[in-house]
């Protein structure tokens, strides 16, 4: 009689999705701290009075002392895109994402959305948040609240088994019943594989069907990253190729985390706690390494 293997066989990853050992997800984890460290560090810097640039110096500092590089400076050259300057993308009110750092000054009453990514040994870690400056109004804290739980809702739908479109469904079902208000979904803009490189297969869009698209399976990881708006679902690209805005001006907020698939639970890999607290809310395991 054939012994059994102590597990089952994994089922194989769909075609093109690259899959990481628990040491190359050990690897991401160190990435994903250097990200949060990065988000917390400019978030507590992102003052009234202080510039975007600023707080790209604060970015810098973060990735150099932690000997890591950025996943951003440079991104889209050769792609036929402007390689982009910072190490961040800090977008304003009613900017969505890709917002260059430079000169614009903070004002009370605003919101900035922070996405930072970090390189450690050749893998990536990519996240965002929604922060406000000074005292932002309800309605503005309500669109980043929003945002936060359409996040995690996709983030709880990650599991082995169930396909990318099961997350996309409940990211936008979060989106669409929080607080009885329905927001605008940014849907030109979506989430994605993430490891070896920053951007890699499959998308992850903020709206869609669920038991629709490719598998999720253990070695995964996802940067899973809802765009919602208070008006306007239509975007438009500013001049520098990169920034891009709400057509109607309406106020957008961005939150991303890198969420790896192990072999016990979940594994928010930029989240200092890796998920537990969210995840345990959720009913949902949390499986960090030993
Ligand atoms: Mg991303």
């Amino acid at each position: 009689m054939r012994r059994s293997p102590a597990r089952p066989p994994r089922p194989k990853a769909p075609r093109g999705i690259q899959i990481k050992s628990l040491d190359q997800i050990a690897v991401m984890r160190r990435a994903g701290l250097v990200v949060s460290a990065g988000l917390e560090a400019m978030a507590a810097a992102a003052h009234p009075g202080v510039t975007t640039l600023e707080l790209d110096a604060v970015g810098r500092d973060v990735l150099a002392s932690h000997g890591a590089k950025s996943s951003f400076l440079r991104y889209g050259a050769g792609m036929g895109l402007p390689p982009y300057p910072g190490v961040v993308c800090l977008s304003v009110n009613e900017e969505i994402v890709h917002g260059i750092p430079g000169p614009r000054m903070l004002r009370d009453g605003d919101i900035l959305s922070i996405d930072f990514g970090a390189i450690v040994d050749g893998w990536h870690g990519d996240a965002a948040r929604t922060v406000v400056i000074g005292e932002a109004s309800p309605k503005a804290l309500e669109l980043i609240e929003a945002t936060r739980a359409a996040m995690w809702a996709g983030v709880a739908a990650v599991r082995p088994g169930a396909r990318i479109g099961d997350v996309s469904a409940a990211i936008e079902a979060s989106a669409m019943g929080h607080s009885g208000r329905k927001y605008g979904i940014i849907r030109e803009y979506t989430g994605h594989g993430i490891g070896s490189a920053m951007h890699q297969p499959p998308d992850v869009p903020n709206w869609g069907h669920p038991h629709r698209g490719p598998r999720i399976v253990e070695g995964m990881a996802l940067a899973i990253e809802p765009m919602l708006t208070l008006g306007t679902e239509s975007v438009v690209e500013a001049g520098d190729e990169w920034m891009v805005s709400t057509a109607d001006g309406s106020w957008s907020a961005h939150w991303e985390d890198t969420v790896a698939v192990m072999p016990d639970g979940l594994w928010v890999l930029t989240e200092p706690d890796g998920g537990a607290a969210e995840l345990a809310a959720r009913g949902v395991r949390c499986a960090p390494l030993p």
